[in-house]
C-alpha cells in the first residue's frame, strides 16, 4: 500500500519535472460542483463512472466543497490526470491513459502509530498536553472524552494524565483527528479512566457509557446490511473500498427520519447517492439520507427528531430499495453507529468480556509506567515492519 502510494507520488513528480511540459496545479473544489460536471468539464466521457462498482461510484459524490486537489494538465489543456481526496483515508485518482481515462480510488498514505503519553500537569491538562506532545487535537479530544466523568477544576498540580492515541502521521505531519483509546487523569490519588471499545464509543472501567446524548433512529425499524468503513483493504479485488456509512435494508416507501432536531442544507440529486437530504444538526453533525424514493422536505426547513423526511427507494447506484445513512461530523464521516442508540443496553456477554480484556491490557501498561515514577513520557510504538529505515531515521530526528 506504501509502495503503490510512491508510486503515485513519483508520476506525479516526474510528469510536474517538465519532462511533458506539463503543470501540476494545486486547485480548490468549487462549491456545488460534482465529478460528473468535472468530467464534462474536461471533456471525458462520464460513461467511466459506470464501470466502478456501487461503492466506489458513491464515494464520488463525497467530494467536499473547497477541497484542495491537485491537477496535471498537458500545455496543449489537455488533462493528464488528477487527485482528489474524499475525507481523509481516500482520493479519487483520474488519469489518462492511451486506452482513454480511468478512475480508481486511492489510499491517501500515511503511517498510523500509537502513542502513550504520560504528563505531569503543570498548568492545567490541556495547555499541559499541548506543551509537551505539541499537537492541539490530541489536547482537544482528551478534554472531550473526559468531560463527562471528572470535573477538571478540581485537577491540581502534579496530578497525573495518561493517554493512549493512534495518529495518522503524512510525511513527518500528523493529520486527521487523533484517535483516542485510553484517557485517565489521576487526581486525590484515584484514577478516572476512560476506554474506547471497538464499537467507537466511550466506557468507564466498568463497560458504562459515557456519552449519554444519542440521535434517534434513522427508520423505525433497523437492520444493518452493510457496515460502515473508513478504507478497506479488499482480499480477492486487491484494492481499497471503502463504505462512508451505513446501509439498512427496508422496503421501498419506508418512512425515513431525522435522526435528530436540524435544518435540511440539501434535498435532491446527489451523483451515486441518487435522492438525498442532508439535515445540519447541533455540534456541527450533519447526517446523509441517500437512495431515497420521494423527498418530503425542502432545503432551508426546520426538522424535528423523529420527523418523516422521505421514504426509501432505491434511486443513484443502488442495488435494490435499501437507506444508506451517514453521519458527518466537522464535515469528516464519523461511523454512525457510534451516535445512533440502538440497543438500550450497555456491554454484555462476548463484548464485555472483551471490553474488560482490552482494559486490562491498557492498565497494565499505563501502571508499569506509572511504577517507574517517570515525570512525564511519550513512546511510540511504531510498527517496526511498516516503517522503512528511512523513515525510521526521519522519525527518529524528530524525536519520535
Ligand atoms: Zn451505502
Amino acid at each position: 500500500m506504501y509502495n503503490k502510494y510512491i508510486r503515485y507520488y513519483l508520476i506525479l513528480i516526474l510528469f510536474s519535472s517538465s519532462l511533458f511540459s506539463a503543470k501540476v496545479t494545486n486547485e480548490v473544489w468549487k462549491k456545488g460542483l460534482t465529478f460528473e460536471k468535472y468530467l464534462k468539464k474536461h471533456k471525458i466521457s462520464k460513461d467511466i463512472i459506470n464501470l466502478l462498482d456501487k461503492d466506489d461510484a458513491q464515494l464520488i459524490s463525497e467530494i467536499n466543497d473547497n477541497r484542495r486537489f491537485y491537477e496535471m494538465i498537458a500545455s496543449n489543456g489537455v488533462l493528464l490526470q488528477t487527485l482528489i481526496p474524499i475525507g481523509e483515508e481516500l482520493q479519487i485518482h483520474l488519469f489518462r491513459t492511451p486506452k482513454g481515462y480511468k478512475v480508481e480510488i486511492l489510499p491517501v498514505a500515511y503511517q498510523k502509530d500509537t502513542y502513550l503519553a504520560l504528563l505531569s500537569i503543570k498548568k492545567n491538562p490541556h495547555y499541559d498536553i499541548i506543551k509537551k506532545i505539541k499537537n492541539r487535537r490530541v489536547a482537544n479530544e482528551f478534554t472531550k472524552v473526559l468531560k463527562h466523568s471528572i470535573n477538571f477544576r478540581a485537577i491540581r498540580k502534579d496530578d497525573k494524565l495518561a493517554i493512549v492515541y493512534d495518529q495518522k502521521m503524512r510525511l513527518g505531519q500528523p493529520i486527521g483527528i487523533p484517535d483516542i483509546k485510553v484517557a485517565m487523569i489521576e487526581s486525590h490519588n484515584k484514577k478516572h479512566y476512560v476506554f474506547k471499545h471497538s464499537d467507537g464509543k466511550y466506557y468507564d472501567e466498568e463497560g458504562k457509557e459515557l456519552i449519554k446524548k444519542y440521535m434517534g433512529k434513522p427508520l423505525h425499524h433497523i437492520r444493518v446490511t452493510s457496515p460502515f468503513t473508513h478504507r478497506r483493504y479488499h482480499p480477492i479485488l486487491h484494492r481499497y473500498k471503502a463504505h462512508l456509512g451505513t446501509d439498512f435494508g427496508a422496503k421501498r416507501g419506508t418512512p425515513i427520519l431525522s435522526v435528530a432536531d436540524g435544518k435540511v442544507i440539501f434535498s435532491g440529486k446527489m451523483g451515486g447517492y441518487g435522492n438525498v437530504i442532508k439535515i445540519r444538526h447541533a455540534d456541527n453533525y450533519i447526517t446523509l439520507y441517500a437512495h431515497q424514493s420521494r423527498l418530503k422536505v425542502k432545503i432551508g426547513e426546520i426538522v424535528k427528531i423523529g420527523q418523516v423526511i422521505g421514504y426509501v427507494g432505491s434511486t443513484g447506484r443502488s442495488t435494490g430499495p435499501h437507506l444508506h445513512f451517514g453521519l458527518y461530523k466537522n464535515r469528516r464521516p464519523i461511523n454512525p453507529m457510534s451516535m445512533v442508540k440502538f440497543s438500550s443496553k450497555g456491554l454484555l456477554g462476548k463484548d464485555k468480556k472483551s471490553f474488560l480484556r482490552r482494559k486490562r491490557r491498557y492498565t497494565k501498561i499505563i501502571n508499569k509506567i506509572f511504577n517507574e515514577n517517570r515525570p512525564s513520557y511519550i513512546w511510540n510504538s511504531v510498527r517496526k515492519s511498516l516503517v522503512s529505515p528511512k523513515m525510521k531515521k526521519y522519525y527518529k530526528n524528530r524525536g519520535w
